[in-house]
């Protein structure tokens, strides 16, 4: 199968060709012709399967056909859940989109307005937006929506989990009723599929990979062991499997700051990426890995999403995530694009209903490895995954308190329903309204809060020759 059969245009071929791809990856061969022939499509699409260039080209080949935008008005709407995601997804429309004469521009939170407000004065065929932002531009008057002829929700189950989902329906309030939807999200809970139902028109259902599956090209093992000894486990682990580039996920802000520093100060080369820092030094963090100046890089699941970092041979959960879908985000970082990867997680007992969460979504027992010298004195217990709900052990006596046990009210659907009936979540009183408010916060902080500098510049590819505005 080539690109050349599924109907693009030539100067999108051109630049497909000029990217280094040969063939279309499963998604964009059952995305791609939908797209084209007009349809709505909901599909289930991790990042790494290349879901971007499935629903940019052609979103990009029917733009062709249509009049330029007008001021202030945007024709085609991406909504992305981060800005990160959205400068990358805007990265992609500018790069497979360089020989045709449209423009693209990219809005997001966290600085200034204005420079955004008089990039939409010329019109744009493509905005890519995180929700806030755009919103903000539409009450300064800054964008119309008259000319829209498509929507793209990007990662729609993250949109979600960050508290979007209020932003989305009074975006798609102020939109014109006959447009094409489009909708990608690596997980469809009930939630993603009810707003699915109100917002696509019989669509395509495009399914490339098993729900809630993990991408078959990464191996994945845990590493028992003790919650201090972690970091220093982190360390032989580097030294023994002689690793090079590294992402490492943490649950908290302040742990990627800890562990940073714990790192650097071993010598080793390590940033940290995470909603506390600017938007330049999340650039700085992000391009220093990419460039290979820093070996490691920490991150917080919010701030790590979406980020398509080539080739990224190995994962590492610090941490186990609070809510178990974020480890398929988490490991869909290494094995991209059918390249293998290995994603290991450190699992300390009192991390054990996480643990159960996670093997029950991906359906299967990790298999695990014990490091010499870091035997863990807490048992972590043995799970198993079957189609009945788990129930899962208590830790045997945890060190630390049961900080963790709290946020196991964040998991979603069935699964969550479950643990919150365990004994720890009773103890903790979590999954009460309000109990995913860090990651909201994170996201708000992002959207809503101003930083000195303009922080506009993406990182990752050089300025191309066509669409981008000055400064983008
Ligand atoms: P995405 O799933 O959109 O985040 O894309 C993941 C990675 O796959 C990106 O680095 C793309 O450049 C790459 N990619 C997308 N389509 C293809 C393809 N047909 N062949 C090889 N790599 C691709």
């Amino acid at each position: 199968m080539s690109f050349a059969t599924l109907g693009l245009s030539a100067p999108l071929l051109r630049a497909v060709d000029e990217q280094g791809y040969d063939t279309p990856t499963p998604v964009q061969i059952k995305a791609i012709p939908a797209i084209l022939a007009g349809r709505d499509v909901m599909a289930a699409a991790q990042t790494g399967t290349g879901k971007t260039a499935g629903f940019t080209l052609p979103l990009l080949d029917r733009l062709m056909k249509g009049s330029s935008a007008q001021p202030n008005q945007a024709r085609v709407l991406i909504l992305a859940p981060t800005r990160e995601l959205a400068i990358q997804v805007c990265d992609s429309v500018i790069s497979y989109g360089r020989h045709l004469p449209l423009r693209a521009v990219v809005v997001y939170g966290g600085v200034k307005i204005n420079p955004q407000m008089m990039k939409m004065r010329k019109g744009v065929d493509v905005l890519v937006a995180t929700p806030g932002r755009l919103l903000d531009l539409y009450q300064q008057n800054a964008i119309r929506f008259k000319q829209l002829e498509m929507l793209v929700l990007d990662e729609a189950d993250r949109m979600l989990d960050l508290g979007f989902l209020p932003d989305i329906r009074k975006i798609l309030a102020l939109l014109p009723g006959k447009r094409q939807n489009l909708m990608f999200s690596a997980t469809f809970s009930d939630e993603i599929r009810d707003l699915a139902r109100g917002l696509l028109n019989n669509p395509v259902e495009i399914s490339t990979s098993p729900r809630n599956t993990t991408a078959k090209t990464v191996r994945q093992w845990i590493c028992p062991v003790d919650k201090k000894q972690k970091p220093a486990l982190l360390l032989e682990l580097l030294r023994v499997q002689r690793w090079g580039q590294v992402l490492v996920f943490t649950k908290t802000r302040e742990g990627a700051n800890k562990l940073t520093q714990f790192l650097t100060a071993e010598g080793v080369r390590a940033t940290a990426i995470h909603g506390d820092k600017s938007q330049v030094a999340r650039s700085k963090a992000l391009a220093d890995f990419r460039n290979g100046v820093v070996q490691i890089l920490v991150a917080t699941d919010v701030a790590a999403r979406g980020l398509d970092i080539e080739q990224l041979p190995q994962v590492v959960n610090f941490d186990l995530p609070k809510v178990a879908e974020d480890y398929i985000h988490r490991i869909g970082r290494t094995g991209r694009a059918g390249a293998s990867g290995e994603a290991v997680s450190l699992v300390s007992a009192d991390e054990f209903p996480f643990l159960c969460s996670v093997e029950q979504l991906i359906g299967q027992v990790l298999p695990r490895k014990l490091i010499d010298g870091f035997e863990p004195v807490h048992d972590v217990p043995q799970s198993r995954t079957s189609q009945r709900p788990l129930k899962p052990k208590k830790p045997k006596k945890p060190k630390q308190g049961n900080s963790n046990v709290q946020t196991v009210a964040r998991q979603r659907g069935n699964e969550g329903k479950r643990l919150q009936k365990t004994a720890a979540m009773k103890k903790t009183g979590a999954g009460k309204p309000g109990h995913n408010q860090p990651a909201k916060q994170e996201n708000d902080q992002r959207e809503r809060s101003a930083v000195s500098a303009d922080g506009n510049q993406s990182p990752r590819r050089p300025a191309p020759p066509f669409g981008r505005t000055p400064g983008r």
